[in-house]
């Protein structure tokens, strides 16, 4: 078995406008780091499915997923734009981007659970973890991770599994969704203050939130997740483990101010799946969130999936 990497090209069609920092630029950038670096040996290529609207609304709202799916059909068919807040537009192809989006993570769940695949790595976009029960907001339209998790739980009987989110912003959506259920453990770590300015007190008591100040660094931030995480993660044992995978605490990345490297990513990969290793059967399935410098999301992507593919 080898670690499975689902993308579409679909995902790459979703285009906020020139400027934008989530641009599809981003998934150009992996891949051009996967081909230098002949990684292709170490991954299997997985084209991502479309998500089946049933399984969306294990995380989203009924009447969300209707009134998302009406405007993202009308833009499809238009031709036309629409700002949904200050930082996310839909436009014509963020619809069958989004579906790719969420199949990519429910399929990655579906690849690892059959045994199909050690683990897997979901490089698409929109990103996810802001996207909260009934809103989309910054970047984000469908919570891929969340998505991911109700699957794992709902539709495959697992009863307990971990959200890991070492995003620079914090999880807001992801938080919301799955606040209160006790079939979840969710850990995080973000930059505080900064968007969405939420998560110093969390939500539920299944939630590990980790604020930090900006200019924190990479060893700082490793010996909190060892005092915080960790611990909680090895008491829950959970039976899979969800990474919302986001680049842009990286010290090149200027989206936030933290002092993380590719060797931090490295490591944050390598502590995880050693807890899969105990209670998770190796059971790891990371979806992409944020990262906004070219350069330093393909190393640290590349560094993720050096991690998890063992090469
Ligand atoms: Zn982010």
């Amino acid at each position: 078995m080898s670690t499975a990497y689902l993308s579409h090209p679909a995902c790459r069609r979703h285009d906020m406008g020139p400027g934008h920092p989530e641009c599809p630029q981003r998934l150009d950038a992996i891949e051009d780091w996967l081909i230098v670096h002949g990684m292709d040996a170490a991954l299997t290529r997985v084209d991502a499915t479309e998500v089946d609207l049933r399984t969306v609304e294990l995380a989203h709202t009924h009447g969300y997923v209707a009134e998302l799916a009406d405007l993202l059909q009308s833009l499809a068919s238009t031709g036309e734009s629409r700002a949904v807040d200050p930082d996310t537009v839909a436009m014509p192809h963020t619809w069958a981007a989004a579906l790719r989006s969420a199949g990519a993570a429910v399929q990655a769940t579906d690849l690892v659970l059959d045994r199909k695949a050690s683990n897997a790595f979901c490089a698409v976009r929109p990103p996810g973890h802001h996207a909260t029960r009934d809103q989309s907001m910054g970047f984000c339209f469908f919570n891929n991770v969340a998505i991911a998790a109700r699957h794992a739980l709902d539709n495959r009987g697992l009863r307990r599994v971990a959200v890991v989110d070492f995003d620079v912003h914090h999880g807001n959506g992801t938080e919301d969704i799955l606040a209160g259920d006790d079939r979840v453990l969710m850990v995080s770590i973000f930059q505080d203050p900064l968007f969405p300015y939420s998560g110093a007190v969390p939500k539920g008591t299944n939630m590990v939130n980790i604020p930090v100040p900006p200019y924190t660094r990479g060893m700082d931030i490793r010996e909190m997740c060892e005092a915080q995480w960790f611990p909680a993660l090895e008491e829950f044992r959970p039976e899979m483990i969800f990474i919302s995978a986001g680049f842009d605490g990286h010290r090149e990345d200027d989206m936030g101010q933290l002092g993380l490297t590719e060797a931090d990513y490295e490591w944050f990969t390598l502590r995880i799946m050693d807890v899969a290793q105990r209670h998770a059967r190796g059971r790891v399935v990371s979806v992409l969130e944020g990262g906004y410098h070219l350069g330093a999301l393909a190393r640290s992507v590349g560094a993720h999936l050096r991690a998890l593919a063992g090469v």
